[in-house]
């Protein structure tokens, strides 16, 4: 009982903060609920106490000994689509058979839901950034780890490779429900495998200086359908917050050479484009509502009664059932028919 009120009392201050935000918000900028910032659960290995059930089967309440408490998804449950069964493979960093070529000029991606399920890898400033580095591409961000740190899934997912691979030395990497991948190389120890589910927060391994490295630190990739770009893009590493919960993707993004850039006019561009898509959806759903009504229309069949018809052997002759006759019709099986009367048969 003290744990419900607890939890309650904790749900009443969360509701408040949340509105207080959403005023602030409204004197600047409307509320939108995809470009706030999501802060890092920093819940790494701390041990929990109890787990309750909530509403949803696929939600749980964890309590933590310290007396805080968050909600955990149950991954497994959530998902049901084929992203963790299409271009699964265990051993290959990268399963997806070509870089994708029809990367939409933009596009969104939810990085997070409502259950904040975002935890920052490491809060520090990065040692060595995206793009090519003496020659070499590299195709993630290099993050000071002490050997023997543990070192957190930054998202929802399942476990894909747990591994030794070459440079990357003990590998480990998630793919999440929105098709992005999380890479954690140079590992000295893996503590996840193959298949495993994880929460954002729960620890897969320890940070070390394995494969090719010079010294201890987590060599951090995301990558998007096998595509590889800036982390910095998701994640503001100094400050350890992920910058949105929706991630507006550009197709340039994916350049090997395109670091993250801060772009100051980006908001205004993004509310403009936000109403240019919701704008180009508004028209597809009439086109398609149209074709669906030509297409109703092009199957529809008509009979004009004749005499000597009845509604039985019309039936008869169209393959079809009196009571559909009456359905399409808005008739009674009793009414009268009326010579040179149109009915609808299909
Ligand atoms: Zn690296």
């Amino acid at each position: 009982m003290r744990r419900l009120l607890m939890i309650l009392a904790g749900l009443a201050a969360a509701f408040s903060a949340f509105a207080q935000d959403e005023d602030r918000q409204a004197d600047s900028l409307r509320y939108r609920f995809g470009r706030q910032t999501v802060q890092s659960s920093n819940k790494k290995g701390t041990p929990y106490a109890d787990t309750l059930d909530t509403g949803n089967p696929a939600v749980k309440v964890v309590l933590y000994n310290n007396g805080t408490y968050r909600y955990v998804k149950d991954p497994s449950m959530v998902v049901e689509d084929s992203v963790f069964t299409a271009f699964w493979d265990t051993k290959t960093v990268n399963p997806y058979r070509e870089e994708p070529k029809d990367i939409p000029d933009r596009f969104s991606i939810w990085v997070v839901d409502s259950l904040d399920s975002y935890c920052c890898p490491n809060q520090v400033k990065p040692r060595s950034l995206y793009g090519y580095r003496h020659g070499r591409r590299h195709q993630g961000i290099d993050l000071p780890y002490p050997t023997g740190t543990p070192v957190p899934a930054t998202f929802d997912g399942k476990v894909r490779i747990s591994e030794y691979v070459g440079g990357y030395g003990n590998l480990v990497v998630i793919r999440h429900a929105n098709g992005l991948e999380t890479f954690y190389g140079h590992l000295s120890r893996r503590d996840v495998k193959a298949g495993d589910w994880v929460n954002a927060g729960d620890i897969i391994g320890l940070g070390g200086s394995t494969g090719r490295s010079t010294g201890p630190h987590l060599h951090f990739e995301t990558r998007y359908y096998g595509a590889a770009f800036d982390p910095q893009w998701l994640i503001d590493f100094e400050t350890g917050t992920l910058r949105h919960r929706l991630l507006k993707v550009r197709s340039w993004y994916f350049n090997p050479n395109q670091r993250y850039v801060q772009n100051v006019d980006d908001e205004d561009e993004i509310f403009r484009t936000d109403e240019e898509d919701r704008l180009a959806a508004e028209e597809q759903a009439k086109k398609e509502a149209a074709a669906r009504a030509a297409a109703e229309a092009a199957a529809m069949r008509y009979h004009t009664v004749r005499s000597g018809d009845t509604l039985s052997s019309i039936a008869r002759k169209y393959h079809t059932s009196v009571r559909e006759l009456c359905r399409l019709n808005g008739i009674k099986e009793s009414s009268i028919l009326r010579i040179g009367q149109r009915l609808r048969v299909r």
